[in-house]
C-alpha cells in the first residue's frame, strides 16, 4: 500500500509532457495539485463530474480502470438511485456529503465490474434497498425486471429496455420526468457505448440490431446517452476507420482528446449524436455497409462490424 501511495504521488508529480516541462516548477506543481484536486489520492481515471437536466441530476462517477457509475438524483425530492455501484464506498460517501436519500440500485448486467459491488452495498447501506435487474445471475438482486417495467425514483420515471446481446439479461434504463417532459437519459451499461457498442457475449446480431436500431433508436434525440465505460476515443477510432468522411467523427475525436487530456468524462453523448457519428447505430447508411462488405441487410452489416472491431487495434 505504501509503495503505491508513493508511486501515486511520483506519477502525479513527473512531467507528462514537454507543455508541461517547459514551464516553472511552481506552475507545473499548481497543474498537478489541481489534477490531484479533480482526481484524488484514489487515482481514479476520471474526474466526478455533475451533469444538470431540467428534472434530475446525473452525477458521474469513475470505478475501476474505466467503468462509470452514475448517481441519479431526482431534482423534487433528492432521492437517489445508483446506476451499477462497482464501487461502494465511493457511491457511500458522496450519498453521504449530498445528504441525498439512496433506495433503488438499477443493474444493467450481470458482470463483476458493473454487479460486482451490489452485496457490499447492501451490506454497507443499512436502510432498505431495492436492487433492480434483469438476470438471475446479479448480486443482491431482488426486484427482476424485462422489457417496459417501470418504476420512480422519486418524482422521476423509470422504463426498462430489454436489451440482451451483449449478456442474455442486459437492461438499458429510460429515465424521464413525471410529466414525460424535459430531456430525459438512458443509461446503457455495456450495450451502447459512445462510438460503439459491446461485445456480442451472449447474443447474435439481430440481437444487438434490435438493442440499438429499434429500442434505443426510438426514443427522443435529445435523449442523454451515459455508458458503462470510458471508452470514446478507441471506438471514434473504429468509427473514424469506417467512415473516413464524416466529419461529425473527427470532430468528436478532438473533442474527446481534450477532455481526456485534463481527464474529464466524455459521457454523456445524445441519442440523436450516437444515429451521426456511432457505426453500429448506422448499418442502414449505405457508407457503413460499402465499408462491412457491400451487403445491404443491416444485420449482416451489424455482425461484420462486430467481427472487424474485436480485432482492430486503434
Ligand atoms: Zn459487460
Amino acid at each position: 500500500m505504501f509503495l503505491r501511495v508513493c508511486w501515486y504521488i511520483w506519477s502525479i508529480f513527473r512531467c507528462h509532457n514537454s507543455t508541461i516541462c517547459g514551464t516553472f516548477p511552481e506552475q507545473k506543481i499548481y497543474i498537478n495539485l489541481q489534477k490531484l484536486r479533480k482526481v484524488g489520492f484514489r487515482g481514479m481515471h476520471s474526474t466526478v463530474e455533475d451533469v444538470k437536466l431540467e428534472s434530475m441530476q446525473v452525477k458521474i462517477l469513475p470505478a475501476l480502470q474505466d467503468n462509470y457509475m452514475y448517481l441519479i438524483v431526482d431534482n423534487k425530492t433528492r432521492e437517489a438511485a445508483v446506476v451499477d455501484p462497482v464501487d461502494p464506498e465511493l457511491v457511500i460517501k458522496t450519498v453521504q456529503e449530498q445528504n441525498l436519500t439512496l433506495n433503488k440500485v438499477l443493474t444493467t448486467h450481470h458482470h463483476w465490474d458493473h454487479a460486482g459491488g451490489n452485496e457490499k452495498l447492501v451490506k454497507l447501506w443499512e436502510k432498505e434497498l431495492d436492487v433492480y435487474g434483469g438476470d438471475d445471475r446479479i448480486g443482491a438482486l431482488n426486484k427482476k425486471v424485462s422489457q417496459d417495467d417501470s418504476f420512480t425514483i422519486g418524482s422521476l420515471n423509470v422504463r426498462c429496455l430489454s436489451t440482451p446481446c451483449h449478456t442474455t439479461g442486459h437492461i438499458c434504463y429510460h429515465v424521464t420526468a413525471g410529466d414525460g417532459k424535459g430531456e430525459g437519459a438512458v443509461f446503457t451499461g455495456d450495450t451502447l457505448f459512445q462510438g460503439g457498442c459491446g461485445r456480442f457475449f451472449e447474443g447474435t446480431p439481430e440481437e444487438m440490431y434490435e438493442a440499438l436500431c429499434t429500442k434505443l433508436s426510438a426514443l427522443p434525440d435529445s435523449t442523454k446517452v451515459f455508458c458503462g465505460h470510458e471508452y470514446t476515443l478507441q471506438n471514434m477510432s473504429f468509427a473514424r476507420h469506417v467512415e473516413p468522411d464524416n466529419e461529425s467523427i473527427q470532430q468528436r475525436i478532438e473533442w474527446a482528446k481534450l477532455r481526456r487530456a485534463s481527464q474529464d468524462p466524455t459521457v454523456p453523448s445524445t441519442i440523436g449524436e450516437e444515429k451521426i457519428w456511432n457505426p453500429f447505430m448506422r448499418v442502414h447508411e449505405a457508407s457503413v455497409q460499402k465499408h462491412a462488405g457491400g451487403a445491404t441487410d443491416p444485420i449482416i452489416t451489424m455482425g461484420k462490424l462486430r467481427k472487424e472491431k474485436d480485432n482492430f487495434k486503434a
